[in-house]
């Protein structure tokens, strides 16, 4: 590089980055460069650490200045066409010259000179393309426009290029980059954008949002503002709309505050969260036991995330402010507009000439851009410059603020963090996996040991039972060895006995000649009385013993018949038992079905009885009216004969003899029931005998004596009185006293239904037409009771009354007894007065007949 260039107004003192960084390159990090970091740190370059870092040494790098200059405008081509541009720019040799005046000018060497007529696309390459790249690779980067309102800062940052794509701004076109080299699913891009007006942050993607701190990690001195809306990014196209969205709010918030966006700075901040794969080549910052790292750590590795930002600032312009209020500012106002850049000014001055304290905290702009200018960040500026010479001023300040800026540098660093989270997600898959594997082998265990268990019981059996029998066969054996031996020793006592019988017999034989041999004999014979003591103390043992065993033989042998027979007797009463329950059951079963029958059969009843009610008369009395059986109409005689088949079935079935004992049933609707049956049987004259044979004529009167139950009085009347169409029958009735039953029970009866039964029954017994002899009924006093019902209000019952008067009234013998009890003047009222023709004409038949009624009534005067 050619020397005698000048810089910030002085000879250029060359620096060797500077001096041979021709091209406008990122610096890549290498080992030298980390020694020399590591050897050179500086207090402010080191302030910012990573929580945890990868390359904790930081890569020096200056910030990087270019300066681009606009194209002459409308305005200016005819307000300075007759003026030179106050600037020449040697793009080649990245200079630029300064004119003072027509003779002097200054030059000044920037990292990059792009003249007005550098492309966007070329720009964007120069100046913010290695920024981009770097922000890709995990270092923070700031791309910032300073320079004079109307010089082009927007233009160069902002511009969204939707007419003319060749426009396009370092924004769209730093968006493009990253989101081309970052993976959706695995990466993350998002983006604030907020504005800086007079030391107030506004959130440009949240209007409402106005007044947001700024944030710095006291640690770390990472600055962030986390109130500010964050926004995923995902493709282009959303962060354009976002862009314009932003745009219009900072138009919108600027017209509230009645000032020109050129006096607020526009920061766009794009957060990019890389995923990093495959970099663990120590493990450092991991447990490790025993300084190994366990298996389960090798493989669980947090994944690394690299985290990196770019902040692209479009400034304030960098004017100075009317003071005076032309602009329509108070004089704080004024102040606080120029704060933010006047304070960026002196932290790069102070950062220029390595002072030792650098007023970051002045302002907010240099509290949000403190990691862009001697942090740890790789930062451009490019600086914009208009040519018109009518703004050389303000000119020359922007290009001195550039070269001080150049002076400036960085300390950039990687920031990798362990993605514990993601670890964490990972681990707990993992322990759920070991959870479930360690239950499933817990389980198998557990078996394993039942299984163990149930062998070992097993074989426990199987030894416990051979030791038993191989203790049987011992005790076997040893009881045959006593008796082989017992054996043993009889044999040898008979042996001895033998012996001692012969030497008796050879002793008694031979006593004279004994002499010689005496000294012998007594010791034979003492060896012989031991012996037979011994056989005989040992024959008695055994003979206890046997005895014994045998006793308890017999013993045993006794238990087990009176076992055997109290087995028996067990078995014999069971069958009883058995049998008996069964019988019960039969029992149970017939008295069910008879039950049903009878219910059956007594609900046929009354359906019967209430049909003949409607037909004018008694089933009951059938066999004794017969005029009243000329009114049935043929369906209560098919249901007659319905019933009549039932009953016939229910004697087959049942057996008259069982409905007869169930009139003593102690259950009340039983005895109701079997009283309906038998009244019903009664009213067929084939069944009358064999119901009466069986004693049921006397049930039914026992009934009638002790039945409190008024229904079962009144049909046991009713039965009778069909029974009593017999003559034997009649005679039977009145023997039991039945005249008197019946009217007692008349005299109880509360229902006109139990009268008229009894007047039945009556009637029936008044009707032994071949009697010769005085009426019993007479005889048994019931003539007052049947004088005094002769004319009773219901007409069934005087009916029935009327015609027991006129059967009595046939036989002669009963003529004086009814005169006397007044039946005369009844027969008279019948003859006269009964509704009933055929009755009238009985009764006056009576009348006529009877020699002493004609006495009576020709005494009396009475016409007849
Ligand atoms: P600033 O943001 O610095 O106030 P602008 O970006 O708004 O300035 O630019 C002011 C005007 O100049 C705009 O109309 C813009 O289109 C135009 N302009 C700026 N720079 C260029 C350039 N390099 N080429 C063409 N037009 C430019
Ligand atoms: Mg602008």
């Amino acid at each position: 590089m050619a020397s005698g260039s000048y810089r910030n107004g002085t000879p250029k003192t060359t620096k060797p980055d500077r001096s041979t960084s021709s091209t406008y390159t990122t610096p890549k990090p290498t080992a030298k460069s980390r020694v020399a970091a590591g050897g050179g740190a500086n207090v402010r370059r080191s302030s910012a650490v990573p929580l945890i870092a990868k390359d904790d040494a930081g890569v020096p790098g200056r910030v990087r200045v270019a300066v681009r200059l606009r194209p002459q405008n409308s305005e200016e081509l005819v307000a300075d066409a007759d003026f030179a541009d106050c600037v020449e720019l040697q793009s080649e040799l990245k200079r630029l010259k300064l004119r003072k005046n027509n003779w002097e000018s200054e030059t000044y060497e920037f990292d990059e000179v792009l003249t007005e007529s550098a492309s966007q696309k070329r720009v964007y390459e120069v100046v913010a393309k290695p920024v981009v790249e770097s922000v890709l690779e995990g270092y923070n980067g700031t791309v910032m426009a300073y320079g004079q309102t109307g010089t082009g800062k927007t233009f160069t940052l902002g511009k969204l290029g939707e007419d003319n794509i060749a426009a396009r701004g370092i924004m769209v076109r730093a968006m493009e980059d990253i989101l081309s080299d970052t993976s959706p699913t695995i990466d993350s891009v998002s983006v604030s954008y907020f504005q800086l007006y007079m030391e107030t942050i506004q959130d440009l993607l949240c209007p409402g949002n106005d007044n947001i701190a700024i944030v710095e990690d006291p640690k770390s001195g990472d600055v962030s503002i986390p109130a500010a809306t964050v926004v995923e990014i995902r493709d282009q196209r959303s962060f354009l709309e976002l862009l314009r969205i932003g745009e219009a709010h900072r138009f919108a918030a600027n017209t509230k505050l009645n000032t020109e966006s050129s006096r607020s700075h526009a920061i766009l901040m794009v957060h990019v969260k890389r995923s990093i794969k495959g970099r663990h080549d120590g493990e450092e910052g991991f447990p490790v036991e025993n300084g190994q790292a366990s298996s389960l750590v090798k493989s669980f590795r947090p994944p690394i995330v690299r985290k990196s930002k770019l902040v692209i600032v479009d400034l304030a312009g960098s004017e100075r402010i009317d003071k005076s209020g032309s602009e329509g500012h108070t004089l704080e106002e004024a102040k606080s507009i120029n704060l933010s850049l006047t304070a960026l000014g002196k932290c790069i001055n102070a950062l220029a000439e390595n002072s030792a304290h650098v007023p970051f905290r002045d302002s907010k702009l240099t509290r949000l851009l403190r990691d862009s200018f001697g942090g740890t960040a790789r930062t451009s500026l490019v600086v914009t410059i208009g040519p018109s010479p009518r703004h050389r001023g303000e000119t020359s300040s922007t290009i001195m603020f550039g070269q001080r800026a150049m002076k400036v540098e960085n300390m950039v660093k990687l920031k990798e963090e362990f993605d514990y989270k993601s670890l964490c997600r990972r681990l707990d898959v993992e322990l759920d996996k070991l959870f479930s594997e360690n239950e499933r082998l817990q389980k198998d265990f557990e078996d394993e040991i039942e299984r163990v268990k149930a062998e070992a019981q097993n074989r426990i059996s199987e030894v416990e039972r051979k030791y038993m029998i191989s203790l049987e066969n011992e005790r076997l054996k040893y009881q045959q060895d006593y008796m082989d031996s017992i054996k043993k020793l009889e044999e040898k006592w008979m042996i001895n006995q033998q012996i001692s019988n012969n030497e008796r017999f050879w002793v008694g034989n031979h006593e004279g000649f004994m002499d010689g041999g005496e000294a012998s004999v007594p010791s034979t014979s003492d060896s012989m009385n031991d012996d037979k003591q011994l056989v005989k103390t040992e024959n008695l043992l055994r003979q206890s013993s046997e005895d014994e065993v045998s006793s308890l033989k017999s013993q045993v042998a006794q238990w087990k018949r009176l076992e055997a027979a109290a087995n028996a007797e067990i078995v014999k009463l069971n069958k009883k038992l058995e049998s008996e329950a069964h019988q019960k059951e039969k029992l149970e079963e017939e008295i069910n079905i008879l039950k049903n029958r009878l219910l059956q059969l007594s609900f046929e009843a009354d359906e019967t009885r209430r049909s003949l009610d409607r037909g004018g008369s008694g089933k009951a009395f059938s066999g004794f009216d017969t005029f009243m059986s000329q009114a049935r109409s043929s369906q209560i005689r098919d249901s007659a004969n319905g019933q009549k088949a039932s009953i016939a079935k229910l004697f087959e079935q049942v057996g008259l003899q069982k409905i007869l004992s169930l009139l003593e049933s102690e259950d009340a609707d039983v005895r109701i029931h079997a009283v309906k049956v038998v009244a019903n049987l009664a009213a067929e004259e084939a069944n009358q005998e064999k119901i009466v044979e069986a004693g049921g004529l006397s049930s039914l009167l026992i009934l009638l004596r002790s039945s409190e139950d008024e229904t079962i009085r009144r049909v046991a009347a009713g039965a009778i009185a069909n029974l009593a169409m017999n003559e034997t029958n009649q005679e039977l009735v009145m023997v039991q006293d039945g005249i008197s039953l019946l009217s007692m029970t008349a005299a109880d009866a509360e229902d006109p239904q139990t009268l008229r039964m009894v007047a039945g029954a009556i009637a029936n017994l008044c009707g032994n037409g071949n009697n010769t002899g005085r009426s019993l009924l007479i005889e048994d006093g019931a003539l007052p009771w049947i004088v005094k019902n002769a004319n009773n209000e219901a007409s069934p019952i005087r009916r029935h009354i009327e015609l027991a008067l006129c059967h009595l009234a046939q036989h002669e013998v009963n003529a004086k007894d009814m005169i006397n009890e007044g039946a005369l003047w009844e027969l008279v009222r019948i003859s006269r007065d009964c509704s009933r023709e055929d009755i009238r004409m009985l009764a006056h038949k009576t009348l006529t007949a009877s020699p002493k009624f004609q006495a009576e009534l020709r005494r009396l005067r009475i016409e007849c």
